[in-house]
């Protein structure tokens, strides 16, 4: 998600360097938000049902949340209709909506003690990184599509002296945005950045491990001038308020960014209900390309980093080293080194650069597969166990499986966690069959100086970006999506804005 990394390496100013004791007296004041945010205001589940949501930092309930149910969902999408219907965030002045979405920026930025702690406390990254990569991230983003209100033109279509036809760019209506938990706020404006620009009313559906810093957005939007009803916010689980989102007949689009095996559901909800639009962001399984030339100390950070940053639970994690064997041992013994410098810790440590992973069950589920990496024949060239078990915490070493063979499980699927499988080849044609082995399509990396190999190379890999001496290097001017099983469509920069946007040909005859 970016190339910070270093704890106390902070971005745009949003520094709050604080120690743990501090950043835990901060978690109890104010107590988290668990309810709906609909139509400006915090409701409870119809039914009154809740959840316990746990943090993964120490096992503990933070709070219970509401389980929005079908019937939520129905007075969410029915107040995001009506908004739009009603048309004063659509019908605004897009200079006044730039003001807004401005004001929404500046809010989270004020608020980012509090956003941090929410993230950092759901997800089990590190505080540092929740400061200033999450919270600053997502501030950039709303303010970078508020720039776009009032400097997007329409087209005037080439035709005869006789006729005039105006292509105008129109809102869709309502936009459900479902979105995973590895990066909750970030990955939320992504989607309601663009789709508030372009004057959409939303649902936001965040997932059930990490729904906290969503509630608090939807408060903040509303503060800052979103007319109510205009950015609403529905925590549940995904086969009840997630299902029933999708399948809303009163939905125009999905903007989903989760696994490919939800992915394909949410293209099967569309077909079941009114052919909704549907833009997936899915999984990864990111090679590393190291070809002999390359600098090895350069390349293992970007390698290290790229595994172990959210502990692995990155989409586009670097989880594949695809390296030259005659550089095999020494970049290994480079990428130990990087990773023995990284501190894994209780989150709300602001010296801890890895953190937990998001619960129990996906710990058992990454352990599960370095147990798999062994009974194939790989080989534990680093980590491997579950540590700090005393905090009652879900946290796993980064580790390195070496001797990985292609076919295994290991180097076929998502293991969204600290394991870096390593393969190796002989040539470029093997480097580049290697590197395209895989269903998914996210991102790649290749390492060299020589230009020749980093074109050639980069022009041969199936995936949505390339970096080339460099890993998660992005901006919000670039576009992030993938190809193949990695998704459709794509969030950031400018091309993100056409997905929430219909075309309409408006032709007129000259008398
Ligand atoms: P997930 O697919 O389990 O859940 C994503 C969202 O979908 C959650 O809000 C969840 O509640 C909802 N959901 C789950 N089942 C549903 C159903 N039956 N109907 C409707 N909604 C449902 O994914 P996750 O475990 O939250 O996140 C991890 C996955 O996300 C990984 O595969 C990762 O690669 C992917 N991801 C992709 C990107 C990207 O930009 N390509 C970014 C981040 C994460």
């Amino acid at each position: 998600m970016s190339a910070k990394f270093a704890a106390g390496d902070l971005a745009n100013g949003l520094a709050a360097p604080r120690d743990r004791g501090a950043w835990e007296r901060l978690s109890a004041n104010p107590k988290p938000e668990g309810r709906a945010f609909i139509a400006g205001r915090l409701m409870a589940a119809r039914d009154g049902r809740v959840f316990e949501d746990i943090s993964p930092i120490d096992g503990k309930s933070i709070c219970t949340v509401a389980r929005c149910g079908p019937a939520d969902v129905a007075t969410a999408v029915s107040a995001a209709r009506d908004s739009f219907e009603r048309g004063a965030w659509r019908r605004m002045e897009p200079k006044e909506r730039k003001r807004i979405l401005r004001r929404f920026a500046e809010a989270i930025r004020a608020d980012v003690d509090r956003l941090a702690l929410l993230e950092t406390r759901d997800v089990g990254k590190p505080i540092q990184n929740s400061v200033s990569v999450d919270v600053a991230n997502c501030a950039d983003c709303i303010e970078y599509y508020a720039e776009f209100a009032d400097k997007l033109y329409d087209e005037v279509a080439p035709t005869g002296p006789d006729d005039l036809a105006l292509v105008r760019r129109e809102p869709l209506g309502v936009v459900a945005a479902i979105v995973p938990w590895n990066y909750p706020l970030i990955i939320s404006c992504w989607k309601v950045g663009p789709a508030l620009l372009t004057g959409n009313s939303v649902v936001l559906k965040p997932a059930e491990q990490s729904p906290l810093s969503g509630i608090r957005l939807g408060e903040l939007a509303c503060e800052a001038g979103v007319p109510p009803g205009v950015l609403n916010v529905v925590p549940g689980f995904g086969e009840e308020a997630g299902k029933a989102l999708a399948l809303h007949p009163e939905v125009d689009l999905i903007t989903f960014t989760g696994s490919t095996e939800v992915g394909r559901l949410m293209l099967r909800y569309a077909a079941e209900s009114n052919l909704k639009r549907v833009a997936l962001e899915c999984g990864g399984k990111t090679p590393q390309v190291v070809f002999a030339d390359a600098d090895l100390e350069a390349a293992a950070a970007g390698i290290a980093w790229g595994i172990y940053y959210n502990s692995g639970e990155t989409c586009h994690a670097g989880s594949r080293l695809i390296v030259h064997e005659s550089v095999r041992e020494a970049l290994l013994a480079a990428i130990s080194r990087v990773t023995a410098t990284i501190t894994l810790g209780n989150p709300l440590e602001p010296t801890t650069q890895m953190g937990a992973l998001i619960d129990a069950n996906h710990m058992r589920r990454v352990l599960g597969y370095i147990d798999s990496g062994v009974r194939d024949g790989a080989r534990i060239a680093l980590g491997g166990r579950q540590a700090l078990t005393d905090s009652g915490g879900f946290y796993v070493e980064a580790t390195v499986l070496d001797g990985v063979r292609p076919e295994m499980k290991v180097a076929r699927e998502e293991i969204f966690g600290p394991v870096l499988a390593v393969m190796s080849f002989r040539d470029e044609a093997e480097a580049v069959r290697l590197a395209n082995d895989t269903p998914y399509g996210l991102a790649a990396a290749v390492w060299t100086h020589d230009m020749n190999i980093a074109h050639r190379v980069s022009a041969a890999l199936r995936a949505g970006t390339v970096w080339v001496n460099a890993f998660d290097r992005s901006t919000m001017a670039t576009p992030f999506g993938g190809f193949k099983l990695s998704g459709s469509g794509r969030d950031r920069s400018p091309h993100a804005i056409d997905k929430y946007c219909d075309l309409k040909t408006i032709w007129t005859a000259y008398a």
